[in-house]
């Protein structure tokens, strides 16, 4: 399966005085797997883009195919409930939203509003607080006592309650500390690799996407002006820097020892190797 964008254009206020274009006749096809980081500066279309995802917006001028659903103007509202299940949406700084006070109660929201069954409520919340690495000792707990880390934990376990296809998550890890950052990298790689989801991250952080990501998509001024897989996305330093985007801090060091040093390097994302490579060579 893959997430296929043709042709989409999206404007805001089309018609009015304050017409926007978002995103220009932007086509993409991922496959649909792995961990996908869009990255961009501000302004450049990503939010715009992950709202399309999830047709929390639907395209002006085209359509985008994802988990077998046809994303277009006029789509049915049936059609939009069952989608946003299948591909779910974490917001930015998702924990300012909270507003039932138990882990329970703010987890299982959702599938109370869609009438789900007790029980299945009760199987549906203990599976998705385990897919982010909690467990039901966290039901009771008063999601306003919870540490930041644990907070923003719970945030997706709300959208991963439905056991999307699809995860997006919108900067997932701003104002997180190095541990739970690394905690959030965890989580991206489990449901990758355990549970076979699909993980789209906006994120500005490229050094965070070089560890994890396998594809990267890059926007400047709603149009997609990088797009594959990380070591190709990234070598790109003298496009990246005209888009207004930087390399990993890893491949910039990588590309100066190299050309100071004239030696051969591999591509490393853990520093551990880098330096080992570098002792190796030099
Ligand atoms: P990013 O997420 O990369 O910061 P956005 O998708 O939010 O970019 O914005 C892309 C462009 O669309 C910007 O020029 C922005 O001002 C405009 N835009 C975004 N949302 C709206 C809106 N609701 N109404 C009008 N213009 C918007």
């Amino acid at each position: 399966m893959e997430i296929r964008i043709n042709n989409v254009t999206h404007i805001y206020n089309e018609h009015t005085l304050f017409e926007e274009t978002a995103l220009e006749d932007v086509n993409l096809s991922l496959d649909e797997k792995g961990i996908i980081g869009i990255i961009g500066k501000s302004g450049s279309g990503k939010s715009t883009l992950i709202q399309l995802l999830n047709a929390l917006i639907v395209p002006s001028y085209g359509n985008v195919e994802i988990a077998d659903f046809d994303i277009k103007k006029n789509m049915k509202v049936k059609n939009i409930n069952d989608l946003r299940r299948k591909v779910g949406l974490v917001f930015q700084f998702p924990e300012e939203q909270f507003f039932n006070p138990t882990v329970r109660e703010e987890v299982s929201f959702a599938l109370k509003y869609f009438r789900y069954k007790n029980d299945r409520i009760h199987k549906q919340v203990s599976e998705a607080l385990t897919m982010v690495g909690l467990n039901d000792s966290y039901l009771e707990r008063n999601v306003f006592e919870l540490s930041s880390g644990e907070q923003r934990m719970i945030a997706i376990a709300s959208v991963m309650v439905f056991n999307p296809k699809i995860i997006i998550l919108d900067e997932p890890t701003a104002g997180l500390d190095y541990r739970n950052k690394k905690k959030f990298m965890n989580l991206a790689r489990r449901l990758r690799d355990r549970y076979n989801k699909t993980v789209i991250i906006v994120t500005h952080d490229v050094d965070m996407l070089n560890v994890i990501a396998d594809h990267i998509v890059a926007l400047d001024n709603g149009k997609i002006v990088l797009s594959g897989s990380k070591n190709e996305v990234f070598k790109n330093a003298t496009l990246l820097h005209k888009h207004g985007l930087r390399v990993p801090k890893i491949v910039e060091f990588t590309g100066k020892v190299i050309t100071e040093k004239g030696v051969i390097l591999g591509r490393h994302t853990d520093v551990k190797d880098l330096i080992k490579d570098i002792y190796r060579n030099v």
